[in-house]
């Protein structure tokens, strides 16, 4: 971590400022030492470069298994795509020119997709995320010297109130225990006049027949590595059965839906290799997380809302993707 990092980051129990103490640097970075609150003494490690404010594993640790394992798989400058790029510029509706000189939040930033796109601006970004995929994310963003990571729960974020100008959270929600209380959480970080845009999974009338959740009592439970086994060992057969079944016209939406394996066959950008390798890894991300709890529209908004965003909007996505300003 940076030592300007300091200046916004706060104890996530009483919320006063943090001191450093025993630190031993690298380069400037500060990569092993401790935080102490001013306030009420609680302390936390800094382990590896990253301040960590939650214990290493926790009901997220299927997303560390994960994004430690495929962790250059979905980053843009290593699979020679603009997926993320496209993905969050499309998703938030900001626009390039309103980074530089910012401060970026990204709210469970998994192994660093979108960091990577933000840090390409002078801007500097934070990523946090409740699993040791910050350590993933570090690893990949090494040479970026205008990113942090952070390990916390999105329920106690250890940071000043108003610190961010922009933050984002993409695909996160919906794994945390309570999606409102993870939402309402949010609109805090962000500054007067600053931006918050989330993306969560939506839930309608049908959403809880989808295949994945009938099989997802037994598969979130599995040993994480005996799951992605499983799925490695069944891809062979599933994949090309799915490459048939999802292309029908009309029934292949069913299949889809009916199947709970995550092949792409419509994204043109990808190889088939990688579009393989993708179809493992989104199986098993959407099999082994502990929760999965879409939420309506008007659920989301409202804890927005009451979280303190102003001038909610929904965006056009492929899930739900709400954004607003904070006044
Ligand atoms: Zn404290």
């Amino acid at each position: 971590m940076h030592a300007s990092l300091l200046d916004l980051l706060a104890c996530p129990d009483c919320r006063d400022s943090l001191e450093l103490a025993a630190a031993e640097t690298e380069g400037g970075d500060i990569v092993t030492g401790t935080l102490a609150c001013r306030g009420c003494g609680r302390t936390h490690p800094v382990v590896g470069g990253i301040p960590r404010f939650v214990a290493m594993e926790n009901y997220a640790t299927s997303f560390g298994y994960q994004w430690n394992r495929f962790r250059g798989e979905q980053i843009d400058a290593a699979n020679g795509t603009r997926l993320s790029e496209d993905r969050l510029y499309g998703e938030t509706g900001w626009r390039r020119e309103w980074l530089p000189g910012r401060w970026i939040l990204d709210v469970g930033c998994g192994a660093g997709r979108f960091l990577e796109v933000v840090s390409r601006e002078k801007c500097r970004a934070v990523g946090v995320d409740l699993s040791r995929a910050v350590d993933a994310a570090r690893l990949t963003l090494k040479d970026r010297g205008n990113v942090d990571l952070v390990q916390a729960s999105i329920e106690a974020l250890p940071f000043k109130p108003g610190a961010f100008d922009l933050c984002y959270c993409i695909g996160v929600i919906q794994h945390t225990p309570s999606p409102r209380r993870s939402l309402a959480a949010l609109p805090a970080m962000v500054k007067s006049g600053g931006r918050l845009a989330v993306t969560i999974y939506e839930r309608r009338r049908w959403t809880t027949l989808n295949a994945k959740y009938l099989v997802r009592p037994i598969t979130r439970r599995m040993n994480k590595r005996a799951l992605l086994l499983a799925i490695q060992a069944l891809m062979p057969l599933l994949f090309p059965l799915t490459e048939v079944l999802f292309r029908l016209p009309l029934a292949g939406r069913l299949f889809a839906f009916a199947i709970p394996v995550a092949n792409y066959v419509g994204e043109a950008r990808l190889s088939i290799g990688q579009r393989y390798r993708w179809a493992v890894l989104d199986t098993f991300d959407m099999l082994s997380p502990e929760y999965d709890r879409p939420q309506t529209e008007s659920e989301a908004a409202e804890a927005l809302a009451r979280g303190g965003l102003a001038g909610i909007v929904r965006r056009q996505a492929a899930g739900l993707t709400l954004a607003g300003i904070k006044p």
